[in-house]
C-alpha cells in the first residue's frame, strides 16, 4: 500500500484496468464452466459397420440418432455437444474416450443397436460399465468390443485386453466406480423416457464391460437402442420416425439429468434401482478363496498385517504355505474380493477353488456349470 501512494495516476489507472481484466476473466471462466458438456458417441463407423441385422447398417442408424440428438441439445445454450464422429469415419474405441477426456465432458452417451440370433428378441436397454451379470450381457460387450481387432496395435493399446475373456473385463470396471451412481441415474432416466414416450420394451438398466467406457472419467452410459435383427424393430430404427423418437428421448433424459444436477436433486427414479440382479453363481460344496501369497515361510497370521486384509487363512500345500483371503461358494463374490485384494496391492492375486480339502480347477468348474 505504501508503494501505491507514491505511484502516479497513470499506474493507478493501469492497476484499475488490470483488476477489471481479472474480474472479466473470472467471469469468463465461470461462464465457461457453466456449459454442460455432453459427448455423443455414435457406435462404429467407416470400415466397421457394426451389426448388419436385416441388412441394416448399425453405424448409419447410430449416427443419425446421435446427430438428431445433438441438434436438439444444441438449441440449449447451457449445453455443449461434442461428437466422437459426425460422419462415416472409423474412430478407435480408446480415442472416443480420449475425446471425452480432453473436453472434460460431464456426460458420455454411446449409441448402438443390438443384434441377436433369435429374431423375436426386441426392446431397448441401457448399460453402465460393470461386471456382466450373465452370458447374454457378456456376449453383447464381446461383440461390441471386438471392433478393436480392426485397430492397429490393439494388443498394446488396450494392454492385453482380450474381448473374448470374461476375466479381462474386471480391470475395466474399477475406473468407472466413482461415477457409477450418476451413470445409473442417467441410465434410468433414459430407460424411463424410452419406455414411457416411445412404448419400447424395457430391457432394463444393465451392467457389462464395454471397452469404450474404459477411458471415460465421467458418468457414462451405453444405449442399445433396439434390435436390428428383429424385423419390426429394425424397420423402426431405420425409419426417420424411429430415429427421431429415440433421439428425442435421449435429449429429454439428458436435460432431465442436467436439471437434477443443477438443482441438486437426489434422484430416485425408481423405488428400487431396477438394475438387473446379479445372477449368483453359487457352487454347492465349493469354497472359493483368493490366493494372495505363497511362501516357504510360515507367517503367523495374527502377527502379520497383510496390507490391512482381515481374516487371512493359511494352508500348507507341498513345501509351500499359501495365504488366502475370503471364503465363499459364490463365484461373483470372490471376483469382487479379488478386486479388493488387487486394489490393496496384491496384483498377482487369483481365485482358487476347493472341494473339501482338495484344490480343484476353477475354469473346469465354470465350464461344467455352463454345460448344465
Ligand atoms: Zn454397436
Amino acid at each position: 500500500m505504501k508503494i501505491l501512494k507514491t505511484r502516479n495516476t497513470f499506474s493507478q489507472h493501469f492497476l484499475f484496468i488490470l483488476s477489471l481484466f481479472f474480474v472479466i476473466n473470472t467471469n469468463l471462466d465461470i461462464n465457461a464452466q457453466e456449459k454442460f458438456k455432453v459427448v455423443l458417441d455414435a457406435g462404429h463407423g467407416g470400415k466397421d459397420p457394426g451389426n448388419l441385422g436385416n441388412n441394416y447398417l448399425e453405424k448409419d442408424i447410430a449416427l443419425k440418432i446421435v446427430l438428431t440428438t445433438g441438434k436438439l441439445l444444441e438449441k440449449n445454450k447451457d449445453i455443449k455437444v461434442i461428437y466422437t464422429r459426425d460422419d462415416d469415419t472409423f474412430v478407435e474405441l480408446d480415442e472416443r474416450g480420449n475425446i471425452a477426456q480432453r473436453e472434460k465432458a460431464d456426460l458420455f452417451v454411446s449409441v448402438h443397436c443390438d443384434a441377436f440370433t433369435k429374431a423375436e428378441a426386441h426392446g431397448i436397454s441401457t448399460f453402465v460399465l460393470g461386471l456382466h451379470e450373465n452370458k447374454r450381457n457378456f456376449d453383447i460387450a464381446k461383440r461390441e468390443n471386438s471392433v478393436i481387432l480392426m485397430e492397429d496395435n490393439y494388443e498394446t493399446r488396450y494392454e492385453g485386453f482380450d474381448p473374448n475373456s470374461p476375466e479381462s473385463v474386471i480391470g475395466l470396471t474399477l475406473m468407472q466406480e466413482e461415477f457409477l451412481d450418476q451413470s445409473l441415474i442417467m441410465a434410468s432416466l433414459l430407460q424411463k423416457n424410452f419406455v414411457n414416450n416411445l412404448n419400447r420394451k424395457d430391457r432394463l438398466v444393465k451392467q457389462a464391460g464395454f471397452l469404450v467406457l474404459r477411458n471415460t472419467f465421467m458418468p457414462s452410459v451405453y444405449v442399445e437402442a433396439g434390435f436390428l435383427t428383429n424385423k419390426k424393430e429394425g424397420a423402426y430404427l431405420n425409419s426417420k420416425e424411429g430415429q427421431e423418437g429415440i433421439a428425442r428421448s435421449i435429449y429429454k433424459a439428458i436435460v432431465e439429468y442436467k436439471k437434477n444436477l443443477d438443482e441438486n436433486v437426489v434422484v430416485e427414479v425408481r423405488p428400487e434401482p431396477k438394475i438387473e440382479k446379479e445372477k449368483a453363481r453359487v457352487f454347492k460344496d465349493v469354497n472359493f478363496k483368493v490366493q494372495i501369497a505363497s511362501s516357504s515361510k510360515k507367517v503367523e497370521l495374527k502377527a502379520y498385517n497383510f496390507k490391512g486384509l482381515k481374516d487371512v487363512s493359511r494352508a500348507k500345500l507341498g513345501s509351500h504355505y499359501k495365504y488366502y483371503y475370503g471364503n465363499t461358494s459364490n463365484y461373483n463374490e470372490i471376483l469382487k474380493m479379488k478386486n479388493q485384494v488387487k486394489k490393496k496391492g496384491y496384483l498377482s492375486a487369483f481365485v482358487v477353488a476347493f472341494k473339501g480339502e482338495e484344490r480343484i480347477s476353477v475354469s473346469k468348474l465354470l465350464k461344467s456349470s455352463k454345460n448344465n
